[in-house]
């Protein structure tokens, strides 16, 4: 998988050396593109951004720039995603639809938001007659200086799910937020005693038949306590 990011921040990024994300693109098994927005400024102050039409606080940023920072990297087959607080809420399934794609482009917006004729403009007929398909993509209900932070949470989510990433795969089929809505049950590991608090005594029993039973019901807890 080939993951772009288009950013003013670029520093922001460090994180995709760390970690699962590092190994797997030291393996080749992801490989990021990080890009300066402000290299496709064209004016003499650099400036990405501008006030908005129809007056209003902040600033918008100008659609000339980034279509100039966007147009190299709209190879055919490409999902691009414009973080923003207005977009389609990220979830497990949607990680699962895009762990599947060759080529990932995020869009960081930075003040007020990206001008929305960038969003139409690679909507429109000609390129998704090549395959490239726009998401405007919220990774909650909270609004975040910029899209950075967005983009790593996806970038994470997403990575991990393509093979040879995770060093155990089954980790993937029994954790939260599969395609069952299942939430994991609780995790313990040794000593049998921490703080007076002991490991519940069935997952010392050796009994995996009602260590499976009681790990359901710790699942099916869990998410009533959450409703
Ligand atoms: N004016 C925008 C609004 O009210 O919807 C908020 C802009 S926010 C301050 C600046 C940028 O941060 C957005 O363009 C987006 O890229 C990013 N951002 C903020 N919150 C986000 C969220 N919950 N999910 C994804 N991106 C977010």
């Amino acid at each position: 998988m080939k993951i772009d990011a288009v950013t003013i921040f670029p520093d922001y990024f460090a994180p995709l050396q760390l970690s699962l994300l590092g190994k797997a693109s030291s393996a080749g098994i992801v490989s990021f593109g990080i890009h300066d927005l402000r290299s496709f400024a064209t004016n003499n102050h650099h400036a990405v951004d501008d006030t908005p039409y129809g007056g209003g606080a902040g600033m918008v940023m100008l659609p000339e720039i980034w279509g100039l920072a966007l147009d190299p990297l709209m190879v055919d087959d490409t999902d691009l995603i414009i973080l923003t607080p207005a977009g389609k809420r990220f979830d497990q399934p949607m990680a699962v639809e895009l762990s599947k794609a060759p080529h990932l482009v995020f869009a960081c917006g930075r003040y007020e938001g990206i001008d929305d004729r960038v969003r139409a403009h690679y909507s429109s007929h000609q390129y998704s007659s090549r395959n490239i398909r726009v998401h405007e993509v919220s990774i909650g209900d909270y609004v975040l200086g910029g899209g950075e932070v967005a983009s790593l949470v996806m970038i994470e989510a997403i990575t991990r799910l393509l093979p040879g990433v995770l060093g155990n795969p089954d980790s993937l089929s029994e954790e939260s937020h599969n395609e069952q809505g299942y939430l994991e049950y609780p995790n313990y590991t040794k000593p049998a005693v921490w703080r007076d608090i002991q490991v519940p005594e069935i997952l010392l029993s050796g009994n995996h038949g009602e260590i499976a039973k009681w790990r359901v019901a710790q699942a099916k807890k869990r998410a009533a306590d959450n409703l």
